[in-house]
């Protein structure tokens, strides 16, 4: 039979915000887990906890991919235009920027690319992820957590971003559905209040104090509600202070390869991508990243651990990450903006830790580990619900394990 069950999720929740002064219930809720991420945002990252499976198979993982096929490919033609309004003006070029958009929609249809600040020369390179996570057939042939329970007919509920604008929503909209058989909420605020203040604003603090207590009562109203529950509380990535920036265009400033002719970047806020036009490019490039101290570039093995080994390249023919705290800089998201914390850094290292909590109404259920490998999260949930078919079916498919005492017995 189906047991009730409430996820709560919260944005770049880091595993030692966790502490009896700032956050007294989640501490003493259940024991905590260090939850250990893989490498990328949010885009890539919410698929896994939704499927269970790693970007190379569920296709999911930055939120720009390289195509031949972007809305704003008609912009090539016009490329050494949007070029020379660049150097000339910024303010020319803003203008044609949004000409460039308006254009666009006349030519693709709306489309539900953002250009933000990706250079205008670039832009007919890329297109945008059409989903979240969280909507219907999120990831085509895989089924997420809500195409399972709408397969089986199971009561639910996801309240969270896109629909809801604060958390403050998400509380209210979230206390109204506590009947639901499954609920789903995600808090995200805290993500862009740390990005803008920093890890250790009182900004932040005080918005997971807030955290703290809304999650508190909902977990005991949902307590009240159902007599057989499963409770999770999690969230999805850590966060790093910024300590410096690299001004990557510069670096690339002393070899002879020239941006849209021989290499095509994109410069997400930790992780730089590239796609080449020929053999010397790359080469050229590639050594230079290797001489770098702020970062590095990833090869194969790390590729295969954080689940990136992807057949096709459109995320990417070679990537570099930087060291915790370094911001590219500009980037094709804040441009020359400088945040206060960031995340998206390698998952080993402490700051993008996030945390893991678990409690059920059957005091037989016991997690024996310390920590829980983000791929993991999925087949936890599942085995949680106690039905077999479900079960087999996600079996076809997750690349994770759950973590509950029951199967601690295959060894
Ligand atoms: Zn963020």
């Amino acid at each position: 039979m189906f047991k009730s069950t409430l996820v709560i999720m919260i944005d770049s929740f880091r595993y030692d915000y966790l502490s009896e002064e700032e956050t007294p219930f989640l501490l003493n809720f259940s024991k905590a887990l260090r939850m250990k991420p893989t490498l990328g945002y949010s885009s890539g990252l919410h698929p896994i906890i939704v499927s269970g499976t790693y970007p190379r198979t569920n296709g999911v993982w930055a939120s720009y991919y390289f195509t031949t096929n972007s809305p704003y490919k008609w912009t090539k033609a016009v490329a050494p235009f949007t070029y020379i309004s660049y150097r000339l003006n910024r303010k020319l070029y803003d203008k044609v920027r949004v000409a460039i958009k308006r254009l666009t929609k006349r030519i693709s249809g709306s489309t539900h690319m953002r250009p933000r600040n990706i250079p205008l020369w670039l832009l007919g390179f890329f297109n945008h992820l059409k989903r979240n996570a969280f909507e219907a057939n999120a990831l085509g042939n895989i089924p997420t957590l809500f195409d399972i329970l709408r397969e089986y007919n199971i009561q639910f509920r996801y309240i969270g971003y896109p629909k809801e604008k604060t958390d403050l929503d998400v509380f209210k909209k979230s206390i109204a559905s506590l009947k639901k058989e499954f609920l789903f909420v995600y808090f995200f605020q805290l993500d862009s209040i740390t990005h803008k203040y920093g890890v250790s604003s009182p900004q932040r603090k005080n918005h997971t104090k807030w955290l703290n207590n809304a999650v508190e009562k909902l977990v005991k109203r949902f307590i009240e509600t159902h007599d057989e529950w499963n409770i999770f509380i999690l969230s999805d990535h850590g966060m790093c202070d910024i300590t410096g920036v690299l001004s990557i265009k510069k670096v690339f400033c002393s070899i002879d390869v020239r941006e849209f002719f021989d290499y095509i970047p994109f410069y997400d806020s930790t992780i730089a991508r590239f796609w080449f036009l020929n053999k010397r490019a790359r080469l050229k490039i590639e050594s230079r990243l290797n001489r770098l101290q702020k970062g590095r570039v990833l090869y194969q093995e790390e590729l295969v651990k954080y689940g990136l080994n992807f057949i096709k390249k459109d995320y990417g023919e070679l990537i570099f990450i930087t060291n915790p705290g370094i911001l590219l800089i500009p980037n094709y998201y804040t441009g020359f903006h400088v945040d206060k914390a960031m995340h998206g850094y390698i998952p080993e290292d402490q700051t993008q830790h996030g945390f893991f909590l678990f409690k059920n109404s059957d005091s037989g259920i016991e997690i024996l580990k310390d920590e829980i490998k983000i791929i993991d999260i999925f087949p936890t949930i599942i085995d949680c619900f106690n039905v077999d078919t479900i079960k087999e079916k996600v079996a076809q498919f997750i690349e994770g394990k759950s973590i509950l005492s029951l199967n601690e017995t295959d060894f």
